[in-house]
């Protein structure tokens, strides 16, 4: 198919209550949507690396500008018949992951409804719904927390994920599990710490959790590896992951146990079912992670989460859990206490509202 346009706008989504993190606090989340057209037709991509660059490199500033002042020129009247093509074209460009990921999920969705297919069929899903997990972040009080656990675990999720960081570690973990010593919980560090911090993560060992994710440096697989090697707890690489390369590096290094997939780190779909396959292929189960899209952003995570590697409950949230009102539509509910119905229609399903689109742009072109 011809690329004939490519439209970028970066939005700046207001969260219902900030959302605390190891490496700070969130009031709105800045995304980037990507509206890609060939003839008639038209696909849209959203990719978010936050509005800072404190997840990674990158900031939805700079993705904005590298699909806006490289892609956009290098990609336009050019006919692209594949992911692996399009990859390639977008290859003269270093790095920038979430960039590319905005233009890879924009051509899936045109090149799906181009074919009168979801993305989910044509990606090879095996399941109508997808389970997702409940994720809490740093709270005021160990109480407060235990009390939305109890919720979370009442409402039938099946899994919890818990932030972890200095000053919210052993004591916090040790009074979860002492409260809900039957239910599956795992922590998320966002590479907080170091191997200075080996003998902490051995005290972890006792608290069976199912993965420590990304414990040290983001872009780090010796040190995880060395840790790993010193553990039960098996280590979920989320942030170091950033190709099928890093995969491929990680599970020779024996660096972990799973592996956490968000298209958006890893350049998009094309090379998100890439790395699901190698890891399917050596043994490493996935899951899949989130970075607060909207609707649109979440429904290409819903769709990859149908492929059979994926072993764990998903970081897929609804809507209401963070946004008032959010960006895109359909938006994302809960059919089931933990399980989400795929989207239907072509395509991805899901596009943005754009009357809130028109509210929501900060940059545009
Ligand atoms: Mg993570």
């Amino acid at each position: 198919m011809i690329i004939d346009s490519i439209e970028v706008y970066r939005v700046a989504m207001p969260l219902k209550y900030p959302f605390r993190v190891a490496f700070g606090d969130f009031s709105v989340i800045e995304s980037v949507l990507v509206k890609v057209t060939s003839g008639d037709q038209y696909g849209w991509g959203e990719t978010t690396p936050f509005g800072h660059p404190s997840y990674c490199g990158e900031w939805a500033g700079g993705v904005f500008a590298i699909i806006k002042d490289f892609l956009t020129p290098h990609l336009l009247e050019k006919s692209i018949d594949s992911g692996e093509q399009l990859q390639n074209e977008m290859g003269i460009i270093k790095d920038n992951y979430f960039a590319k990921a905005g233009i890879d999920l924009a051509w899936w969705d045109l090149y799906c409804k181009m074919r009168n297919k979801p993305l989910w069929q044509v990606l090879g899903g095996d399941k109508e719904y997808v389970e997702v997990g409940a994720d809490f972040g740093v709270m005021k009080t160990i109480d407060e927390l235990i009390k939305v656990i109890d919720i979370a675990v009442k409402e039938g999720y099946k899994r919890i994920k818990l932030k972890y960081r200095p000053g919210w570690e052993l004591e916090m973990i040790q009074a979860v599990r002492k409260e809900f010593p039957d239910t599956v919980f795992h922590i998320d560090c966002n590479a907080a710490y170091t191997l200075d911090d080996l003998k902490m993560f051995k005290k972890i060992d006792a608290f069976d959790l199912a993965m420590i994710e990304q414990p040290l440096a983001h872009n780090d697989l010796v040190d995880h590896s060395i840790l790993q090697q010193s553990l039960k707890t098996p280590i979920c690489l989320d942030e170091s992951i950033t190709s099928i390369d890093m995969a491929r590096k990680a599970i020779d290094l024996k660096a972990c146990g799973w592996i956490n997939i968000k298209p958006g780190r890893v350049g998009g779909i094309t090379n998100s079912i890439k790395i699901h396959n190698y890891c399917r292929d050596h043994e490493i189960p996935c899951w899949v992670g989130s970075m607060l899209e909207s609707s649109l952003g979440a429904s290409f995570l819903i769709a990859l989460a149908t492929l059979p590697n994926f072993k764990y409950p998903s970081d897929i949230f609804p809507s209401k859990r963070f946004y008032h009102e959010d960006l895109s539509q359909p938006e994302i509910v809960l059919s089931d206490p933990s399980q989400i119905k795929i989207p239907s229609g072509n395509g991805v399903g899901t596009e943005p509202n754009l009357y809130r689109l028109e509210k929501m742009k900060i940059d545009w072109c």
